[in-house]
């Protein structure tokens, strides 16, 4: 018979992981299930999409060459059969079975598999603030949130962001460069909290507010204000106008459906899995946003959502024996973003960019070279 092995979310993680355990074990049946419809998208570009620096949101789900990643590539270049709109409930770890509801046709079934991967990812961290439910208060984390928020971006009008990690400081650039009057309320004592030292955030911040973005740190919104849409938002330091307001204060593990069937959960929150992706039920593995890592010098388990470590994460889980076995032993977990010179306010930028692809120009950039990225590249078993 043959081996069947079933993964449970289809975007960075899951994709990669679906496509590896194809290649590993060709004669494998693959199936990769996903609740939404977009498959296998680049996250990170979605601000450059905002700002229109990419044009087209196929561009953020296609190859290289242009191919869009959709569920008829991953069947026909990849071998993998794919099933969207369709929400795993549940794991039936003893039968081996996944219950999945198949959100078009309102009907529930099962699916056999011999090897599990979850690959959940994460949902935007909705902090309880009064009057959250107003409109034109969005988040960014999917394809449906970035056309969203690119059609409520208007030119003139005034957006506030709240966060100031690194999808704060993305979406309030590419807002920016909208047109938009952009504020950022960061609850912390700094910008980029974790990720900078105080003084180099410090100088984050300096460019910021040169560029015409209304910084506030050491600053916690208590709320907003308005009628039907959002029209003020409520901070301990005072009001901000806000048309558009973009919650970006972090994001949190999908561990709900691995917690539900028993899996261990780790110290931080997200699931525990081993260097192998292994979860404590040896047939699942778990990769990406949903689950936890290694930091490779302190050696303690950490939570690293980012789209470089999910992919590395997610090609280890995809080599699951019979086909073989490698490790993810841990992650150095460096993080680096760019302020583009390209804000108004700033000379432009000699050539036109591209998402993602932006290493090597400078004048602007205030941290190293590289897009957020994690390391090192999974190693080979002993
Ligand atoms: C605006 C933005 C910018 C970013 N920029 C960068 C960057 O520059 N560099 C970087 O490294 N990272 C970046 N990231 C983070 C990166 O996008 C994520 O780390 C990456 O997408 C994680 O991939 P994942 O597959 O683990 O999870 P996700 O992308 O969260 O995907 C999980 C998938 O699982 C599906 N799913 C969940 N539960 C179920 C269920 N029960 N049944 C069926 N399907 C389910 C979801 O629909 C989703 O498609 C950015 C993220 C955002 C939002």
């Amino acid at each position: 018979m043959k081996l069947r092995i079933i993964v449970i979310g289809a975007n960075a993680a899951g994709a990669k992981a679906a496509s590896k355990a194809k290649r590993i074990n060709p004669h494998a049946e693959v199936t990769l299930i996903d609740r939404g419809s977009f498959i296998s998208y680049g996250a990170c570009g979605i601000p450059y999409f905002v700002s229109d620096t990419v044009g087209d949101m196929k561009e953020l789900m296609s190859t290289p060459v242009g191919v869009v990643r959709d569920a008829a590539f991953f069947r026909k270049v990849k071998g993998v059969e794919v099933i969207t709109g369709t929400e795993a409930l549940s794991i039936d770890r003893k039968a081996k079975t996944v219950e999945l509801f198949e959100k078009g046709s309102a009907t529930t079934y099962s699916l056999a598999y011999d090897r599990l991967v979850l690959a959940t990812g994460s949902s935007p961290l909705l902090p309880p603030l009064k009057n959250r439910e107003l409109g034109n208060i969005l988040t960014v984390k999917a394809i449906e949130d970035a056309v969203l928020l690119k059609e409520r971006a208007v030119a003139g009008k005034s957006a506030c962001i709240v966060g100031g990690g690194l999808i704060g400081l993305e979406t309030a650039e590419a807002l920016k460069q909208k047109g938009m009057k952009v504020s950022l309320v960061e609850m912390r004592g700094q910008l980029l909290p974790g990720v900078l030292d105080p003084e180099m955030a410090s100088l984050v911040e300096k460019h910021l507010r040169q560029n015409g973005v209304e910084v506030m740190t050491g600053c916690r919104v208590t709320g907003f204000e308005g009628a039907v849409g959002v029209a003020k938002v409520m901070t301990e330091g005072g009001e901000l106008p806000a048309d558009l307001v973009v919650l970006a204060p972090g994001v949190t593990p999908n561990t709900q459906l691995a917690a539900d069937a028993g899996l261990e959960i780790g110290p931080t929150g997200a699931i525990a899995v081993d260097s192998a992706m292994r979860t404590s039920d040896p047939a699942i593995y778990a990769c990406g946003d949903c689950c936890e890592t290694t930091h490779l010098v302190t050696g303690r388990k950490i939570y690293l959502p980012l789209g470089s470590t999910a992919n590395k994460q997610g090609r280890v889980a995809g080599i699951t024996p019979p086909g073989g076995r490698r490790h993810f032993r841990a992650s150095s977990a460096p993080a680096s973003s760019k302020s583009s010179a390209s804000m108004p306010g700033r000379p432009a930028s000699p050539s036109p960019r591209r998402a993602g692809t932006d290493m090597t120009s400078k004048p602007s950039s205030l941290l190293p070279p590289t897009r957020h990225t994690s390391s090192p590249a999974p190693s080979q078993s002993p």
